[in-house]
């Protein structure tokens, strides 16, 4: 489900309600994307669980600017092989 969010914190996926677009935070694009103004905004939204699908199965539809060019790469994470 979806739940209103005033921090993004370290979740992936940030959903614009207004706009009913959904974000991948991991994506070195998704800079341009504004993601404070849609938290200022009010309009930010986490998932639960922080899928994909999740975003997809609310009728959220990914955003140009951060998907559709390549997989990003999941951030290292500690403890993990390279
Ligand atoms: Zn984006």
């Amino acid at each position: 489900m979806a739940l209103a969010i005033r921090e993004l914190g370290d979740r992936r996926y940030v959903g614009d309600a207004a706009k009913k677009i959904v974000h991948d935070r991991w994506h070195p694009d998704c800079e341009d994307c504004l993601m404070d103004d849609i938290v200022a905004s009010g309009d930010a939204v986490g998932f639960e669980p922080d899928e994909l699908d999740q975003a997809f199965y609310e009728g959220y539809e990914y955003c140009e600017d951060c998907f559709d060019r390549g997989t990003p790469e999941r951030p290292a994470l500690p403890g993990q092989p390279a």
